[in-house]
């Protein structure tokens, strides 16, 4: 975990790379491989972050300095990942594939950098072989966030895209109507400007480039739809969880009847941006069915009154929830929440996943494999709080194995990303917890110690600011081994069992 120091966008660029025209307009997009940290599983088109060195690539008539860079960026990028070279100036001989496939081999084992081999090649580029077509941020829920430059360009006669494995797991040309057909049926994950770039190829007519340029300012009205699953749309809402976190993920599930999970906020401004996305839902024939709290903490709880009001809908969560919040309907391991369906079944399984809270409930959408797993897995870097008595490093230990064992395609956390490559990360964080617990038994001596003392000793790595919570999480370790006569106690201080 890191301080709650402002995020930094990072610079990058994203080609949308088309063949073909009108009904037959094809757009080349990738899969990305379940070991990424950002977007693992998720289908994109190639892009990547701007290298220092983009910026020194000779890009004649960009004056602007970030763009040129983007420019580069992108050319670099899509030669790196799919083997194509898009952008040379009019008059420079068309490399073959012998030369493509060298320089891509030297950039991809960095024998040498794409400003190198343009110098070495004489390629001159033309940057309008680019087309820009759009500047997108991601929103302030995810840890990493892109200012991202998309170009639309066609791919040059005589040069076809090939994914080489490692980063990527596929690449294909596709459709847009194939591609969104599949999103509907919850085969894909995608962020918004890629279902955006879809539909507008969709649509058809004149000037593709400057309808996705855009396509971000359409998407703010009337208010933004973040769907990356067909039928999940997310809305972060600013909140004060534990650092790193600022937002609390509200999710909208289902599709014609929606569940409505975690309305964190309570703060009238950031209830009405929801109010709007749920107005705009409902012009699309989406209602709030039911409410749905993960547990009790205030940044899933804080907007929850005020939902079932405006939305004349029932609260529901575990028993172990009443005490906090009135409910309306409570449920247990197991149950379903019924949704109507649509396109496919949108019933809700409820599987009760305590560790975090006593009251903490993940919910399963079995057809399309996916999680909505409040506090269990964070979707960013950095562990969850383990805070006894409420919180139990058993149950939250089995809860985990427990989702993992689920095989979920997609992860819908309350803070942070959605993620793909679920069972992989969950069972990282249940590794990364057995290994925080040698650390813990090895801290522990014959003479008993307090948990100050045992803290630097197994938490060395944590920053200090977070160290009030590392104790809490410290304990919960403690508590566990001591169920194990591995630990015991003498008074407050621990020593080995
Ligand atoms: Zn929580």
């Amino acid at each position: 975990m890191s301080g709650p120091e402002k995020k930094k966008f990072r610079e990058s660029a994203v080609v949308v790379l088309v063949r073909g025209e009108g009904e037959a307009l094809e757009a080349f997009w990738v899969r990305r491989s379940d070991a990424l940290a950002i977007q693992p599983g998720f289908m994109s088109f190639v892009g990547g972050k701007v290298d220092a060195e983009d910026a020194t690539l000779e890009l004649p008539g960009v004056a602007d300095e970030a763009e040129r860079a983007a420019r580069a960026c992108a050319i670099r990028e899509l030669l790196e990942e799919a083997g194509v070279l898009v952008g040379l100036a009019p008059g420079v001989p068309a490399p073959s594939a012998g030369v493509l496939a060298d320089a891509r081999a030297r950039l991809l084992e960095r024998r040498a950098t794409f400003v190198e081999i343009a110098r070495e090649q004489a390629w001159h580029f033309a940057p309008e072989a680019l087309e820009f077509a759009g500047r997108w941020q991601t929103p302030p829920f995810a840890p990493v966030r892109f200012d991202t430059l998309y170009f639309l360009a066609r791919v040059p006669e005589g040069q076809a895209p090939i994914v080489l494995p490692g980063e990527l797991a596929l690449g294909e040309w596709v459709r847009p109507a194939e591609a969104i057909e599949r999103w509907r049926r919850g085969e894909h994950t995608f962020v918004a400007p890629i279902l955006w770039a879809l539909r507008i190829m969709l649509e058809g007519g004149p000037d593709l480039a400057a309808r996705l340029a855009n396509a971000p300012r359409r998407a703010a009205t009337p208010a933004r739809q973040i769907e990356m699953q067909y039928a999940v749309v997310l809305h972060a809402m600013k909140t004060r969880p534990l650092p790193p976190a600022s937002h609390t993920n509200a999710y909208f599930v289902g599709e014609s009847e929606m569940a409505l999970v975690d309305p964190g906020s309570d703060d009238p401004e950031a209830l009405e941006e929801l109010y709007r996305l749920a107005d705009s839902l409902a012009a699309q024939g989406r209602r709030v069915k039911t409410i749905v709290v993960t547990h009790h903490h205030p940044d899933h709880t804080g907007g929850v009154r005020a939902c079932r009001e405006r939305f004349h809908a029932p609260v529901v969560g575990h028993v172990a929830l009443s005490p906090h919040l009135a409910l309306d309907i409570v449920v247990g391991d197991g149950d379903t929440i019924a949704l109507a369906p649509g396109v496919g079944e949108w019933d809700l399984t409820v599987f009760a996943t305590p560790g975090h809270t006593r009251d903490s409930i993940s919910l399963w959408h079995a057809r399309n494999r996916l999680l909505f797993c409040g506090d269990l897995v964070p979707g960013g870097p950095g562990s969850v709080v383990i805070d006894p008595p409420d919180g139990d490093m058993a149950g939250y230990l089995s809860s985990l194995e427990r989702m993992a064992a689920l095989e979920p395609r997609v992860l819908f956390p309350a803070h942070g990303s959605p993620q793909g490559a679920v069972s992989r990360r969950i069972r990282a964080l249940a590794q990364h917890r057995r290994e925080r617990e040698t650390r813990v038994l090895a801290a522990l001596g014959h003479e008993p110690r307090a948990l100050a003392e045992l803290l630097p000793l197994a938490y060395d790595g944590t920053p200090r600011s977070l160290w009030a919570w590392a104790e809490r999480s410290l304990l919960a370790h403690l508590l566990l081994l001591e169920t194990r006569g591995e630990a015991a106690r003498e008074g407050d201080r621990w020593r080995k069992g």
